[in-house]
């Protein structure tokens, strides 16, 4: 290819990159309402279709049979289980797509160095420059722990491994493998920034024991993690891909990937520190710290009462306030239409309604006002848990559907509880609470609720959707009945 062709087609490359960047950023803004976040997606896709494209009209392209194939199977498996995925499976997906992101990040960062530590000046080479190198290797370091550190989340949040594994000296051993692979990934620093001094051999081996080493930590590091802290793990590796792509992106001169990694650092660093605060968790703590002292758990006396869904449906129609307090139960029912179908006869009876949302009800941010927004409740109707907390003394009736660990009040109490320290919605205060979940299975967190045994608390058994189907019915033979 002549010169100045190959000039324009790097031009177009980097025009096409600055169009993919502006799309990302337009996307992301709309995705803050979810009126207009569907369409923020969208924006978000076509960026990156750019981007993907105009990677191709760069020059040195090799293994393009190789690239074209890794293209088609990723876009047919991702089509595949995008179209798949049930809501409620969305955070392990995530968790996935976010350890491949930073798994591509920390490849990026194993060729770089590779071709650092072998190529000679005769291959035609520039040497690289330290700051290139010392970003392969942060790269590379954040990418394989997110990578790692991912799959050990996705595994957690989908039922397939224990929530929790601890063992003595485990914070001791975690910082001793951190500090060994800081340690070889200078060792890497030097031995190609020297280039001639040290073997080429010897730095393939490093570079090779220093990704062995990156990986295991992302492990270590998640396997201790479980209970309510999860959430905050997934946002804080999403934010650690980031910006792992965006330093393979400087070692690769590809502004695409710098304005893309910064931005997903920056959108999932501040997410990570809302949802941190939020739960009351300084993110070290998340990290190194013991969720929950891990002692012998407070007994819960008393028993659960069941109650029948017309007895539940006069007490809602009678009351003054009510309160309701969707959780994960409710996605996996997808019992939000007839809750707001519920909602809008007790609203037509004069009683006031309000939901109360946490922020880590369900299992992704903004679960819940996602479905809600979906059955059409009205935003003005919707709280936050801050808002909502001192309004429970004055509710006569809390609606609890399929809410366990946000609602538990073991996390104010029980220190040896795996969620003690977590705020949580304060239906306990409220004069009556009705729980609507199909038998007496735990949350993700595990534990017992300590709510479901309250004197005033009363057990309707069934799945979500069906309840709240006769509460309608429910209802409708009350209005019937001339109230
Ligand atoms: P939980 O997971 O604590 O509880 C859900 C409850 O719903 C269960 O007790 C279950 O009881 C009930 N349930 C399940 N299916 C149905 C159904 N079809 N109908 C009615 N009830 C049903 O949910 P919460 O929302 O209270 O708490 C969320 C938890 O998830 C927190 O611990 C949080 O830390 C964690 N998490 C949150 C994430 C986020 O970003 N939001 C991400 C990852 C984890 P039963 O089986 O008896 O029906």
């Amino acid at each position: 290819m002549s010169a100045p062709t190959s000039n324009v087609l790097v031009w177009v490359a980097s025009a096409s990159y600055f169009v993919a960047a502006t799309l990302f950023l337009l996307g992301l803004q709309r995705m803050a309402s979810p009126v207009t976040a569907r369409s923020g997606i969208r924006w978000a896709g076509l960026g990156m279709v750019i981007a993907t494209a105009a990677t191709f009209l760069l020059p040195g392209l090799h293994n393009l049979p190789l690239i074209v194939t890794a293209l088609v199977i990723g876009t047919a498996a991702a089509w595949v289980s995008g179209r798949k995925v049930a809501i409620t499976d969305m955070p392990q997906m995530v968790a996935l797509y976010n350890g491949m992101g930073g798994g591509s990040a920390a490849a990026i960062g194993a060729v770089e160095l590779l071709a650092f530590a072998t190529s000679t000046p005769e291959a035609g080479r520039q040497p690289a420059s330290v700051t290139a190198i010392v970003l392969a290797v942060a790269g590379a370091l954040i990418g394989a722990v997110s990578l790692s550190g991912s799959i050990i989340a996705w595994a957690k949040l989908d039922g397939r491994m224990d929530k929790r594994y601890t063992f003595a000296g485990q914070k001791a051993f975690n910082a001793v493998v951190f500090l060994a692979s800081v340690v070889l990934g200078a060792m890497v620093v030097f031995g190609i920034a020297l280039g001639g001094v040290a073997d080429d051999h010897v730095v393939v081996m490093y570079i090779v024991g220093f990704f062995v080493l990156a990986l295991a930590l992302g492990v270590l590091m998640t396997l201790p993690i479980g209970g309510a802290d999860m959430p905050v793990v997934i946002s804080l590796y999403n934010a650690l891909t980031g910006l792992a792509v965006a330093f393979e992106g400087y070692v690769l001169g590809n502004e695409a990937l710098i304005i893309a990694g910064t931005m997903v650092g920056a959108a999932g660093t501040l997410l990570t520190q809302l949802m941190a605060k939020a739960m009351n968790r300084p993110i070290r703590n998340v990290l190194f710290g013991s969720f929950g002292g891990g002692g012998q758990a407070q007994e819960i006396s008393g028993s659960q009462k069941p109650i029948e869904a017309g007895d539940v449906a006069a007490m809602m129609a009678y009351a003054e306030r009510v309160v309701i307090v969707p959780g994960y139960g409710m996605a996996v029912a997808q019992a939000q239409h007839k809750i707001w179908e519920l909602t809008q006869k007790l609203l037509e009876r004069g009683v006031k309604v309000k939901f109360a949302i946490h922020p880590v009800a369900g299992r992704m941010p903004g679960h819940m006002n996602v479905l809600l927004a979906e059955a059409g409740v009205p935003y003005d109707l919707i709280a936050d848990m801050d808002d909502i907390n001192p309004e429970f003394p004055n509710t006569d009736v809390s609606l609890v559907i399929g809410a366990n660990d946000v609602v538990n009040p073991v996390a104010k109490t029980d220190p040896a509880s795996p969620i003690y320290g977590m705020p949580i919605l304060d239906v306990a205060n409220s004069k009556n609470t009705i729980v609507i979940k199909r038998g007496k299975g735990t949350g993700f967190a595990g534990i017992e609720n300590a709510l479901f045994y309250q004197d005033n608390t009363r057990m309707l058994y069934g799945d979500g959707a069906e309840v709240a189907s006769a509460l309608v019915s429910e209802l409708k033979a009350l209005d019937g009945g001339g109230h």
